[in-house]
């Protein structure tokens, strides 16, 4: 079932997200929006989403198979993720967001970082994810504590429907 992806302005998209008790997971309605979250995600020509675009303030977001950072043959599902830099090198570059339709802008990220969460079956993992997959991150990451990219873009643009 795809969701309807809720653009902003909206309050939830503003709001830090909840953390999920890992006891939670193994839940059907859980799976099943995970499930619901991936389908929406490619959709919508997405390539992450967070629960909150969803309307659900919770700590998941999914990012699609092709850039996931553990390799290209799951979709990455992350519970409850944090992330530290691992080397001080930013990039600027260009993003938009489903939840900001039509707008681009260019967002300084770290280029390499450690990320530390949960899986979809709420074991710990940890891994490190450099360039445009770890770019992906950081911008769900933000969508869980209520950031949109806007907010930090530089050069934002409007490109009409075609
Ligand atoms: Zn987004």
């Amino acid at each position: 079932m795809r969701f309807s992806i809720i653009t902003d302005p909206n309050s939830i998209l503003h709001q830090k997200a909840e953390a999920i008790n890992p006891a939670d997971l193994n839940t059907s309605k859980m799976k099943k929006l995970i499930v619901n979250m991936i389908e929406t995600m490619y959709s919508a020509d997405g390539v992450g989403l967070a629960a909150p675009q969803v309307g659900q303030s919770i700590q998941i977001c999914v990012i699609a198979k092709e850039y996931s950072a553990l390799g290209k043959s799951e979709d990455l599902v992350l519970i409850n993720p944090v992330w530290q830099k691992k080397s001080i090198l930013t990039a600027w570059d260009a993003e938009g967001c489903l939840s900001v339709p039509e707008y681009w802008g260019e967002v300084k990220r770290y280029k390499k970082i450690k990320v530390k969460a949960l899986d979809i079956n709420g074991q710990p993992i940890e891994f490190e994810a450099k360039d445009f997959p770890a770019r992906v991150i950081q911008h769900e990451v933000d969508h869980l504590n209520g950031i949109l990219f806007v907010e930090k873009a530089r050069n934002i643009q409007k490109v009409e429907k075609v």
